[in-house]
């Protein structure tokens, strides 16, 4: 029998009954059934319309039902739905040409992937291959992919979970650039980036470091812009001590900041970019993981060992190619660039009006609205121990009052982060700060002064 005879509430039933719902206790997972999508909105099995003000998982970044990509989808199911990696497609082919066209100067050698986190699994055994070194040094402040090797290289507590069965080899945390609540206490500028001195001690003072891994933007831990000088002297450092700088690009690239990638914002080319998300607009699966000219010279008398199934996949690839061209003759970049400061003056608007938020900040269309108990002493509301304990998070809270005025508002621990669809109107983005702004009462209750 066909799943269209299915109720509505048995969809939801079985899928509760035999899936896992990630990242969260199983009971009382009640999860919206979807089934149509349009633009900036997704629509549920009842019929209401939720505008989405994250682009799903700061993914769907040319918006619901793009007619070229979903043409590029059912085009190359009917040419060619898989071939073997070691074969190649003209889609391949296609894509990679653009991506020389797009990605920041001089990372021209490409392996294709299928997530965000496949591709830093792929660029940490590259960096290690490259190197003949093992260390990678990440930060506190940083999510990274939940495989072995990435959740052992995420910086925040979802890597706790796994490291009563040991610590992922080779991963060391320095710190994060975090001038709201700068972890070693400094105050920026008198602090000379001193953040980034402590990572070049960190370098010089261990042994085997093959490379430093950065998100550009920190995106899920809080939409952390570093100060304009941080990134090129991270590139200086590592140039001098002869280690690869990784950029994870998976959620700030794609044009979320205002640039293809964050990366740009800077004029900082690192050794090694992931990403994926925005990559196809989140309609098919795929990962990238682009390496210089160096390395990939390497590998032409260095086995290159390493290989997935699914890597290159000609169903991920031609979508590929469609969302950058979409992206493009929408004008997508220099819109999301310029709709930048359009955001900040209405996310400064509503923290002069909230005690609760502490922070926005942000660039393009990453946005983060930090939620605190005290202006002051800038006590985040909850701890991620309260997210593992079941406890409802203040965000949560605000987030479940958004949805149901037909919002969808991403809440992480104590912020929220706002990334929707770079196609979004000016009116749509007022809807939705406008509804955040009408249930952040609930956090303002509660501050303490
Ligand atoms: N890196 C960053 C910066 C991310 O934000 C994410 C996902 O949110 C990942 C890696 C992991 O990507 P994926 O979920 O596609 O494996």
């Amino acid at each position: 029998s066909s799943a269209t005879e299915l109720t509505s509430e048995e969809v939801v039933r079985i899928t509760r009954e035999t899936n896992y719902g990630t990242w969260r206790f199983q009971k009382g997972w009640n999860p919206l059934h979807i089934v149509d999508s349009e633009g900036c909105y997704i629509i549920d099995a009842n019929g209401k319309r939720y505008l989405d003000f994250s682009a799903q998982l700061m993914c769907m970044n040319l918006g619901h039902k793009n007619q070229a990509v979903i043409d590029s989808i059912a085009k190359q199911a009917q040419d060619l739905a898989y071939a073997l990696p070691g074969y190649t497609t003209t889609a391949r082919a296609e894509l990679s040409k653009l991506l020389l066209e797009v990605l920041p100067k001089g990372l021209n050698k490409f392996f294709f992937t299928t997530s965000g986190t496949d591709a830093n699994e792929a660029a940490f055994k590259i960096a290690r291959m490259y190197t003949g070194k093992t260390k990678i040094i990440a930060r506190y402040r940083s999510y990274h992919g939940s495989t072995a090797g990435s959740i052992a290289a995420t910086g925040d507590p979802r890597r706790w979970s796994m490291e009563p069965r040991g610590k992922g080899p080779g991963i060391i945390f320095g710190p994060e650039v975090h001038c709201y609540k700068c972890p070693i206490k400094h105050t920026y500028p008198e602090c000379g980036i001193a953040c980034a001195d402590y990572l070049e001690h960190m370098i010089r003072n261990e042994s085997d470091v093959a490379a430093v891994l950065v998100e550009p933007i920190v995106g899920t831990n809080g939409v952390i812009v570093p100060p304009p000088e941080y990134m090129p002297k991270l590139r200086r450092i590592c140039d001098e001590t002869g280690v690869l700088l990784i950029a994870d690009e998976v959620m700030s690239g794609w044009g979320r900041s205002g640039e293809w990638f964050a990366m740009n914002l800077w004029d900082v080319t690192p050794d090694i970019l992931c990403t994926a998300k925005g990559i196809t607009s989140a309609y098919v699966p795929l990962g990238l993981c682009a390496t210089s000219e160096k390395i990939g010279d390497f590998f032409q008398d260095h086995y290159f060992a390493h290989g997935h199934t699914y890597e290159a996949h000609p169903m991920t690839l031609l979508p590929a190619v469609a969302t950058i061209q979409e992206m493009r003759r929408l004008g997508l970049v220099e819109r999301t660039r310029k709709l930048g400061p359009f955001v900040e003056e209405k996310l400064n608007t509503l923290k002069s009006k909230h005690p609760s938020i502490g922070d926005v900040r942000g660039k393009g269309l990453f946005w983060a609205v930090d939620l605190v108990k005290n202006q002051k002493t800038k006590e985040p509301f909850n701890t991620y121990a309260d997210k593992v304990s079941s406890k409802a998070l203040v965000v949560d809270q605000i987030a479940a009052k958004t949805l149901a005025d037909g919002v969808i508002m991403q809440a992480w621990v104590s912020h929220f982060v706002i990334a929707p669809p770079l196609i979004i109107t000016e009116e749509e983005i007022e809807r939705g700060i406008d509804t955040l702004d009408k249930h952040l009462h609930i956090a303002d209750e509660q501050c303490v002064t």
